[in-house]
C-alpha cells in the first residue's frame, strides 16, 4: 500500500468539476489581476476566521513580512517567535530590519512556551508572532496578556491552522492580525502561491493592502513605495471553492487524528499528540515522536508510507542564524524533539484501512525501542 503524507490528486479528484468550472470562468473574463474573484474571497474567507476584514496576498510569507511592517516594526527592533517553526516566519522578521528573538516550545502542545518568552523582552521588543504549529493554536490568552503589558503587538502566524480555535475564538481573531498561507499543502491550498491576513482592524487592513500592491489603493495614486504581492484572480476562484469544504474536510482531518491516537494508545514508546482542553486542533499534521526516529522512517519507507519531519532543525541551529551566535542547548525541548518528532500522513481523504496499516506497522517497527516513552 502506497501511502503519501498528503494526496493532492484525491482532493482534486473530488471537487474536479468545481474548480474547472471556476478556472474557466476565470480565464473567459481574463481578469487576471484583483478580479471579482478575489474580492468574493476575501469577503467568504473573513466570514470563515469571524474577523471584519482579509486581504488577499501572494503568499504567507509575504503576509508576516507586509504585516509587520504594517504595524511599524523595522529596523533595530525586536520580534518574539518560536523556534520551532518553519523558517518563513523568522525570514519575514528578518526582512523588515528586525532581529527574531526565538522562545523554546512547549513540551506538551510543542507551540510556544509562555513560561519562558518575559525573559526574552527587551526595550526593542516590538511584537510577537505565536505559530499555530501543526494546526494548534497557541496560548493565546497568556500571549495577548503579556503583550498588553509590555505594549508589544500579537501577530498570529496561523499558516497551519485555518479554521482553528482557541477558547471558543477563531484563530484570525486572536491577535491584532493573523496571517494564513495557502500553499497547496496547507489544510486550505491553493493550485500554486497564495496567501491573506484576517484582521478586526479595518485600517490595518488597508495599509497591508496598500503594501501589497504598489503603495496604492487608488489606480494611479502611489501613497507609499511598496511591493507586489497581489493575490492571483486564478488561485482566489479556486480558493472560493475549496472554502466551501473546508470544514467537512476539518473534520475528516480530526476524525482521521482520532482513529491514530485511539490506534497508538496501546504503543507505550510513541507519544500521540495532546490537544489542549481550550483548542480545538485542525491537524494540519499528525506530528508524533518515538525514539530511533532514522529506523523507524525506514521500516515505514520500506512499507510505501511516506512521513516528513516539522522541523528537523531548530532555527537557531541553521546555516542562516549563524549570525546570531545562539549556542546549541539553548532551547533544549526543541532540540531534543528535533531528534524524536515524526509527522505521519495527514489528509481527508486518507482512508481508515489506510490508517490501521500505518499503525500496525508504526508499532512493529517501534517494538524493538525500549520500552519507556520518550520523556
Ligand atoms: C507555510 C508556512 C508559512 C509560509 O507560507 P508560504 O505561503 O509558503 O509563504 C509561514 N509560516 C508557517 C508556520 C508555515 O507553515
Amino acid at each position: 500500500m502506497k501511502i503519501p503524507l498528503v494526496d493532492l490528486k484525491a482532493q482534486y479528484s473530488s471537487i474536479k468539476p468545481e474548480i474547472d468550472a471556476a478556472v474557466q470562468r476565470v480565464l473567459d473574463e481574463t481578469d487576471f489581476i484583483s478580479g471579482s474573484a478575489v474580492t468574493e474571497f476575501e469577503k467568504s474567507f473573513a466570514a470563515y476566521c469571524g474577523a471584519r476584514s482579509a486581504v488577499g496576498l501572494a503568499n504567507g510569507t509575504d503576509a508576516l513580512q507586509l504585516s509587520l511592517l504594517a504595524l511599524g516594526v523595522g529596523k533595530d527592533d525586536e520580534v518574539i517567535t518560536a523556534v520551532n517553526t518553519f523558517i518563513a516566519t523568522s525570514e519575514a522578521i528578518s526582512a523588515t530590519g528586525a532581529r527574531p528573538v526565538f522562545i523554546d516550545n512547549d513540551p506538551q502542545t510543542y507551540t510556544i512556551d509562555v513560561k519562558k518568552i518575559e525573559e526574552k523582552i527587551s526595550p526593542r521588543t516590538k511584537a510577537i508572532i505565536p505559530i499555530h504549529l501543526y494546526g494548534q493554536p497557541a496560548a493565546m490568552d497568556a500571549i495577548n496578556e503579556i503583550a498588553a503589558r509590555h505594549n508589544m503587538v500579537v501577530i498570529e502566524d496561523a499558516a497551519q491552522a485555518h479554521g482553528a480555535s482557541f477558547k471558543g475564538k477563531t484563530v484570525g481573531t486572536l491577535g491584532r492580525l493573523a496571517c494564513f498561507s495557502f500553499y497547496p499543502g496547507k489544510n486550505l491550498g491553493a493550485y500554486g502561491d497564495a496567501g491573506a491576513i484576517a484582521t478586526n482592524d479595518e485600517a490595518l487592513a488597508n495599509r497591508v493592502r496598500m503594501l501589497a500592491n504598489h503603495g496604492r489603493l487608488k489606480k494611479y495614486e502611489h501613497e507609499i513605495e511598496g511591493y507586489n504581492s497581489r493575490l492571483d484572480t486564478l488561485q482566489a476562484a479556486i480558493l472560493s471553492v475549496k472554502l466551501r469544504h473546508l470544514r467537512a474536510w476539518t473534520e475528516k482531518r480530526q476524525q482521521n487524528a482520532s482513529t491514530y491516537s485511539q490506534l497508538l494508545a496501546r504503543a507505550a514508546n510513541i507519544v500521540t499528540p495532546v490537544v489542549h482542553p481550550d483548542s480545538t486542533h485542525v491537524f494540519h499534521l499528525y506530528v508524533v515522536r518515538v525514539q530511533h526516529r532514522e529506523k523507524v522512517q525506514q521500516a515505514l519507507k520500506e512499507a510505501g508510507i511516506a512521513t516528513g519531519i516539522h522541523y528537523p532543525i531548530p532555527l537557531h541551529m541553521q546555516p542562516a542564524y549563524k549570525h546570531l551566535g545562539i549556542p546549541t542547548g539553548s532551547y533544549p525541548v526543541a532540540e531534543r524533539f528535533a531528534s524524536e518528532i515524526m509527522s505521519l500522513p495527514m489528509y481527508p481523504e486518507l482512508s481508515a484501512d489506510q490508517i490501521a496499516f500505518i499503525c500496525d506497522t508504526l508499532i512493529k517497527a517501534c517494538q524493538s525501542n525500549t520500552t519507556s516513552k520518550p520523556v
